[in-house]
């Protein structure tokens, strides 16, 4: 028994004091004021006071300031709810060197019948705050990574439910956060879901991964409102423990629409090449082919042994310049266009046909059977009547064709000899085609050499005038010559009609026009001063208004010779007003001041209308001799000329007829009460040594009209 109770002295229950020893954390017994009552080992230790000093002290003096009520709310806490579990209390010790540490406390109230003690447990917990302060740094760290990336982030564990998410990640899907916040994921879901182009898809992945929790997946979202996310998902792992899934998403939107960008630039740039390609072959305004094409199909075409024949079709437009003068650069536009549309329509489609500039065509043929029959297709395709803005035109062109059979030659030789061939043409008369011809090489010879001989023409005097006179039957007289320029060349004539277009090319007009005009004024400067109501009228081209001082010079010429301005008519054809140069008019205008007279010469072979003569510069109609030929028995009625001259007329114009060879024709235009009369009827154009003769000539021809038309 002894050594029961001994051994319960040794094993049973020790003293209160040493069980207070014993304990590990400090150990304060305090009374109501906080005075320190009893104090173990381990607060000694914790303190660095003795039991001594301990018992007895104010407990305040082991509490950092701030912390001295601590004691007095764990005992109120205590009373209030004796049987709840109290969490420790953190507060901050002082030891007696003043250093302070961080510690818990917990109490328990001592309850044996006398005034209540509170037993207060004390414990450092200085190692424990510094490895908190590690994980709520790096805590800090990962949320501060979290919230500051652009990628929206959840998590959801191994059972399904939301471990973890980012403010992003609600802001990108455009969650309230209420709504993660509820016990369903239902309502998140569904809202994610509707945002979505494929849902179904969206789903199917989710479920996938959600199967296969090791799986990593990397896809992209397209949003119905034109968003799109990449999704990269992967296990959340704890060590090797597979705990759960972390979703990211990343808007790539901006980025995608870059690269769309880049990748519509791209095609732009692709389809500008094609275009600038296109256009390196391609006339634009025709959409033909260009030169540089033509050029080499028809260095292919020669090179190709088996083909039996190549033809060139060079074609030219006539007049062309007319219709870009008269109506304008936008009409000649569409008159090219046109022509282009037509030319295809008569060519082979595999066959090129290219717009070499301006109103120059060419086409192609590579072993066509009957050339000529296409030839004449375009000349006669051509010729069809069409409207521009309100005005028929009837294209006409000019075409030369050179062939080439098995026989070896150089492209450019085939090229020349169609420009050969076309020029024949539109010498021949326009509106044709015609074969290249050894022969016409010596016209062309002809032709270069004519331009040279032309520059000699005047320093060699071969230049001289012939003047026709003009009648007016009311005054039945002759009241004006009309200075018509002449070349002989070795005792060739040259026409006109040849020369003076040459000169015009050439530029030599201005010179010819002042050689014309000198002789003229010179020799019949006697006859015109002898009477004021004479006059001399001349032909002046439009290259010639062109020079700035024309009018002055022709005027001090004039004066020098003694004849008045008043006694001049420069006759000008209307395509000299649709000239963009203001030059024209300016001259025009400045001889008109001086007292001289313009007249519009060819009246009603040009493009311009009757109703656009009241805008022109002009005192004189000249009517052209093709509508004066109209007439033959002088029984018809031509109501063209009627109008031509009754139009001039009320416009305040004087009339002259051009080309009256027969009385019947004078009398039908003096019945219309035509002013003037020109024509081989009253005489020829004569040089001024037969001068004479054509003044009696014509002054016979009027006293034979009168007599005549009187009725016996
Ligand atoms: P144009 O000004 O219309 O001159 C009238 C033309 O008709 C002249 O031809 C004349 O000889 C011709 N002719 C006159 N009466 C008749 C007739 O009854 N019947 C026919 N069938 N013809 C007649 P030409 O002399 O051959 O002159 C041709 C053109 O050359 C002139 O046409 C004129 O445009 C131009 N020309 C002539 N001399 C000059 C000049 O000095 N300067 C300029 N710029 N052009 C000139
Ligand atoms: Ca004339
Ligand atoms: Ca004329």
């Amino acid at each position: 028994m002894g050594g029961s109770r001994r051994q319960n002295k040794v094993f049973g229950a020790p003293s209160f004091g040493a069980l207070l020893d014993a304990s590990p954390d400090a150990l304060l017994a305090l009374d109501a004021d906080g005075t320190v009552l009893v104090a173990n080992t381990a607060a000694s230790r914790l303190f660095g006071y003795s039991r001594e000093e301990l018992t007895g002290s104010n407990h305040w003096m082991l509490l950092s300031e701030g912390f001295h009520n601590e004691t007095a709310l764990l005992r109120a806490q205590l009373l209030a709810r004796p049987d709840d579990p109290q969490p420790p209390r953190e507060v901050y010790g002082v030891h007696r060197d003043g250093t302070e540490f961080a510690a818990e406390i917990a109490g328990s109230l001592v309850d044996d019948g006398g005034p209540q003690v509170l037993l207060v447990s004390v414990r450092s917990t200085g190692h424990r705050k510094s490895a908190d302060a590690d994980l709520s740094e790096a805590m800090s760290l990962l949320t501060a990574t979290l919230e500051s990336t652009a990628d929206g982030i959840l998590v959801i564990s191994s059972e399904g439910r939301i471990a973890g998410l980012n403010e992003q990640f609600l802001t990108m899907w455009g969650i309230p956060p209420d709504m993660m916040k509820a016990d369903s994921d239902e309502p998140a879901m569904q809202l994610i879901l509707s945002q979505v182009k494929d849902p179904e898809a969206f789903l199917a992945r989710v479920e996938k991964l959600t199967a296969d929790s090791s799986a990593e997946s990397h896809d992209t979202i397209d949003f119905l409102d034109g968003r799109t996310f990449e999704r990269y998902s992967r296990p959340q792992k704890v060590g090797d423990r597979i705990v759960g899934r972390v979703w990211s998403f990343r808007d790539v939107t901006p980025r995608r629409m870059a690269q769309e960008q880049a990748e519509q630039a791209l095609t732009d740039l692709a389809a500008q090449a094609e275009q600038l390609r296109a256009m390196a072959f391609q006339d634009p305004l025709t959409g033909l082919a260009n030169r540089a094409v033509f050029n080499a199909e028809l260095l292919n075409a020669l090179k190709e042994p088996r083909l039996k024949s190549v033809d060139v079709l060079l074609l030219d437009l006539d007049d062309f310049k007319e219709v870009n003068d008269i109506l304008g650069h936008h009409a000649g536009d569409v008159m090219l266009v046109e022509v282009a549309r037509r030319l295809r329509g008569c060519v082979p489609t595999a066959d090129v046909v290219a717009r070499l500039g301006g109103d120059e065509f060419v086409v192609l043929l590579t072993a066509c059977p009957d050339v000529d029959a296409i030839a004449e297709c375009i000349v006669r395709c051509l010729h069809v009547p069409f409207t521009i803005e309100g005005t028929m035109l009837r294209p006409s062109l000019s075409l030369g064709l050179a062939s080439v059979g098995r026989e070896a030659r150089a492209a450019s030789e085939l090229l020349r000899e169609a420009d050969i061939a076309m020029y024949a043409a539109k010498a021949a008369g326009k509106n044709r085609f015609l074969r290249f011809h050894p022969e016409m090489m010596t016209a062309l010879v002809q032709r270069t050499d004519l331009e040279a001989g032309l520059q000699l023409a005047i320093g060699r005097g071969e230049i001289s005038v012939e003047f026709q006179p003009i009648v007016s039957p009311r005054m039945g007289r002759v009241v004006k010559f009309e200075a018509l320029a002449r070349w002989d060349r070795e005792d060739q004539r040259v026409p006109p009609a040849v020369f003076i277009p040459l000169a015009e090319r050439s530029g030599l007009i201005n010179e010819l026009g002042s050689e014309v005009m000198a002789q003229s004024l010179k020799q019949l400067a006697s006859w015109l001063r002898e009477d004021p109501s004479r006059s001399l009228s001349m032909n002046v081209s439009g290259v010639q208004l062109q020079e700035p001082d024309f009018a002055e010079a022709v005027l001090r010429l004039a004066e020098t010779s003694g004849v008045g301005a008043y006694q001049l008519v420069f006759e000008v054809t209307e395509s000299v007003f649709f000239d963009a140069d203001c030059n024209v008019i300016k001259q025009l205008s400045r001889l008109r001041e001086a007292g001289a007279r313009v007249a519009l010469d060819d009246f009603g072979t040009g493009y311009s209308s009757l109703g656009r003569l009241q805008d022109l510069p002009v005192d004189i109609v000249k009517i052209d001799k093709t509508f004066v030929s109209m007439v033959r028995s002088g029984a018809e009625r031509l109501p063209i000329l009627s109008s031509m001259i009754n139009m001039a007329h009320s416009l305040g114009l004087t009339v002259t007829a051009e080309g009256i060879e027969t009385e019947e024709q004078a009398r039908y235009l003096i019945a219309l009460e035509c002013d003037s009369l020109q024509g081989y009827l009253f005489s020829h154009p004569e040089p001024v040594c037969r001068f004479g003769h054509a003044l009696k000539n014509a002054g016979q021809a009027l006293v034979g009209l009168e007599s005549r038309s009187v009725p016996d």
